[in-house]
């Protein structure tokens, strides 16, 4: 995913910190030195970047740190902050209730993905029982209007719009009154795409702004691969009409990723959502905490114990959720959730929150060979007795036992070795939910600050 090499940058900078015998300012001085590298060369503004230095320094003061203080784990923390505190603009963004309309406006550069965006987020809220309707204002581009009609279409949900009539205003006004008629409680207004430079298009979208009578909130979508551009770009949208937050489209590419933080800072306004991808499940609530732990390897468990409640059976997640707090991570589990894994479509979302996954078991755009593999672990596990599936201590399985499971698999050792190597390094990262309370949805930010701490 995109901002993982940034996010490896500062684990290794990091980790090389901690491997110094001594913490002094030198040490401190290169940590600190090769964050600020990695986030310039992932395009963050310099000034942002300079400031999250200088906060560093002023909170981790080595000299007033007696001894048996833990300097790392200080320092971490203070990086974790500071990039917290980049992302975090310090005021949620409206939320739209249902039953009550909100007219929520989309606008952004041209290409942003601003369209394909507007559905995803529409189809997000119906799926939650919202009833979204979307308006085509976006006159200036040939087509914008059916390709909102093919998406609209394809997810179930009204839309407005026009061939004929040019005056986007028009169109905005018309579509919230016939919406709002409707009860619709979430009514989603594209816009035309705009470049800074065009002051027309702003002046338009400022009218469209008014004329919907003052949306609820206004989204700026910024495709994350803007770089440098970012800040200045989401500045000038900000001072034409207040922004209220940010989605970030295609973090799924090869971009840097870092206008991201730039764009929080232009705007003062938080990223909700990302796009990940050009379908339209592809979409993520953006959760700035989750986020950097992540970023830096920490793992995201909170996302990871939204994705168990939303793709594991719900039958199967209280006994899920209990085997992982009893730090009972058998190879049995394993295979369940592998047979998740792969009856939830689009693999990879669940176990890419936990640090590893991603990059090592399924990496991202090579999902069929994942799958491949996956389906060849699991023929391996069936191989397998009952006394071996369910014991969480791969010591049982000798050599005799590796060359009779391979042989009854018609695999190689080799694979059978790797399917084991696979297995011990996931209950590694599984023990660490050893002893932790089981968490109802909607408790996911304790388990979170447990899990971070
Ligand atoms: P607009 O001009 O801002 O309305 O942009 P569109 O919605 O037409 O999107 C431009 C292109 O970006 C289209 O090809 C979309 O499929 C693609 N796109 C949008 N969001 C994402 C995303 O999150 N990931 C990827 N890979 N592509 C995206």
């Amino acid at each position: 995913m995109v901002l993982a090499q940034l996010g490896g940058s500062i684990s290794r900078a990091i980790q090389q910190m901690s491997n110094a015998t001594i913490i002094d300012e030198k040490v401190l001085n290169e940590c600190l030195n090769e964050i600020t590298r990695a986030l310039l060369q992932a395009d963050v503004q310099f000034k942002l970047v300079r400031e999250m230095q200088t906060n560093i320094k002023k909170i981790v003061n080595l000299d007033d740190l007696a001894a048996g203080h833990n300097k790392r784990r200080i320092i971490q923390q203070a990086i974790f902050n500071e990039l917290c505190k980049m992302l975090d603009p310090g005021k949620p963004s409206f939320t739209p209730k249902k039953g009550k309309p909100s007219v929520i406006m989309f606008v952004g550069l041209q290409g942003s993905g601003k369209t394909t965006t507007c559905t995803k987020y529409a189809y997000y809220h119906q799926k939650k029982g919202w009833k979204p309707a979307l308006v085509c204002a976006d006159t200036f581009r040939a087509g914008a209007f059916d390709q909102l009609k093919q998406n609209a279409t394809k997810a179930k949900i009204p839309f407005y719009g026009s061939y004929t009539e040019s005056d986007p205003v028009r169109i905005a006004v018309e579509g919230v009154e016939t919406f709002k008629k409707e009860n619709c409680d979430l009514i989603i207004v594209d816009t035309s795409g705009r470049h800074k430079q065009e002051a027309a298009l702003f002046e338009e979208m400022r009218q469209v702004s008014e004329a919907t009578v003052n949306p609820d909130l206004v989204i700026f979508v910024m495709d994350s691969s803007i770089g440098q551009a970012a800040f200045d770009q989401a500045q000038a949208f900000k001072q034409s009409v207040s922004v209220g937050a940010v989605i970030v489209t295609k973090m799924d590419g090869h971009a840097k990723g870092g206008g991201a933080l730039s764009a929080v800072a232009a705007t003062k306004s938080p990223v909700i959502f990302i796009g990940t991808g050009e379908h339209m499940d592809e979409f993520e609530v953006f959760d700035v905490k989750p986020f950097v732990s992540r970023l830096l390897g920490m793992g995201d468990w909170s996302g990871f114990m939204d994705k168990i409640h939303e793709v594991v059976p719900m039958d199967q997640q209280p006994e899920l959720l209990q085997k992982l707090s009893e730090g009972n991570f058998t190879l049995r589990i394993m295979y369940e959730q592998f047979q998740n894994i792969l009856k939830m479509g689009p693999i990879g979302q669940v176990f890419s929150m936990l640090p590893g996954f991603s990059s090592e078991l399924m990496p991202k755009g090579r999902e069929k060979e994942s799958q491949a593999k996956i389906k060849r672990y699991m023929t391996m596990m069936d191989s397998m007795t009952n006394e071996e599936l369910d014991s969480s201590n791969p010591k049982l399985m000798n050599d005799s036992r590796i060359m009779r499971i391979a042989r009854g698999s018609g695999r190689q050792v080799r694979e059978v070795m790797e399917m084991l190597e696979e297995y011990k390094r996931l209950a590694k990262i599984w023990s660490k939910m050893k002893g932790l309370k089981i968490p109802k949805k909607g408790e996911m930010s304790a388990l979170s600050r447990n899990m971070n701490a």
